[in-house]
């Protein structure tokens, strides 16, 4: 047995969207409510620290270190986690002491974690650097790298995938945001294990579908061999579809702010600014140029992020 800490609320439900479903036609569409994971906030990678802290625990670990944007949903998480485990928690966050304490970044510091900012370019070096720091002045700081997309983190998801198999849901598609690429690759491989005949459709965040494609695939297949099974994922077993890149990483289209309405409209359920609204818009408008055939029965798999709705920078454009 890998050792794993129990913190998440779990299984997450599924939950029909019958109003959203009927006004986009003819596919019948659920929800995997993985923004109610429970830890402060709750999102996908509380399934992911689950398996990093019990390694962080096995390090002894006093300090959790790890690096994300300024609203990152994974820091926030990460920080949560060590108050409620009494260790440290620094995060190395792109951008500087300008940013305004609002959405994620204000729940960090609330959790008491402590900000070092740095230039998009330099953060692997800032990262580098605040470990290196950490360990000389005795803090036993653990390294967790990008959205927790490590092999041992990747397992989250490997029993997300179980859990939704025990659920039980006849489903033809899940649609996914995908970035540091864990969450797929945990998906992936659990559908493999359990032999499921649906599709998974990861939607690319932030990178072309040929860099994200491989990163899936060598994390699904590393996760694996954590588990002493011999399976190999390939990057064409992979599906990332990346044409919804648009402005960039956080950067709102008018389709996405459409979507976001639609999801609040039609089932009270916030979408996030950055990750699941890319994603259900692409839905959206794959369903629109009939991408699913008719009658598919699509799982839409919600990460997480709301918090990041609360976000300065999305004051303006969402209380319109
Ligand atoms: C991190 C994140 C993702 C992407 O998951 P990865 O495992 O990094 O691919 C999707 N949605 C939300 C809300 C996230 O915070």
């Amino acid at each position: 047995m890998i050792p794993r800490v129990r913190i998440a609320h779990l299984p997450t439900p599924i939950e029909p969207l019958p109003r959203l479903s009927a006004a986009l036609g003819d596919v019948r569409l659920w929800v995997k409510r993985d923004d109610q994971t429970g830890l402060g906030g709750g999102g996908n990678k509380t399934r992911k620290l689950e398996y990093v802290l019990a390694e962080a625990q096995a390090n002894g670990a006093r300090t959790l270190i790890t690096v994300g944007a300024a609203q990152s949903n994974h820091c926030r998480q990460t920080a949560a986690l060590a108050a409620r485990f009494g260790l440290d928690c620094i995060l190395v966050l792109s951008g500087d002491e300008t940013q305004l304490y609002s959405g994620n970044l204000l729940l960090d510091r609330l959790f008491g974690a402590e900000v070092v900012w740095s230039a998009y370019a330099n953060r692997d070096a800032t990262l580098r650097t605040t470990f290196e720091t950490a360990w000389e002045r005795g803090r036993r700081p653990f390294l967790i790298p990008l959205g927790a997309s490590t092999p041992t983190g990747t397992l989250g998801y490997v029993t997300a995938f179980e859990e939704f198999a025990a659920q039980g849901l006849e489903a033809d598609w899940i649609v996914v945001a995908s970035s540091s690429a864990g969450t797929q690759a945990g998906l992936v491989l659990g559908a493999r294990r359990v032999g499921w005949n649906g599709k998974i459709l990861g939607v690319s965040i932030d990178q072309p579908a040929d860099e994200l494609q491989p990163r899936v695939a060598e994390l699904a297949s590393q996760a694996a061999d954590r588990l002493g099974d011999a399976r190999r994922i390939a990057p064409v077993d992979v599906r990332v579809n990346d044409e919804y890149l648009g402005a960039g990483y956080g950067v709102l289209s008018p389709a996405e702010v459409d979507t976001l309405r639609l999801f609040a409209r039609h089932e009270g359920l916030p979408l996030d600014p950055v990750y699941t609204v890319r994603a259900a818009a692409a839905m959206i408008d794959l369903i629109r140029r009939s991408f699913f055939t008719a009658g598919s029965r699509i799982l839409f798999w919600h990460t997480g992020g709301t918090p990041a709705l609360f976000a300065d920078a999305y004051r303006d454009l969402l209380s319109q």
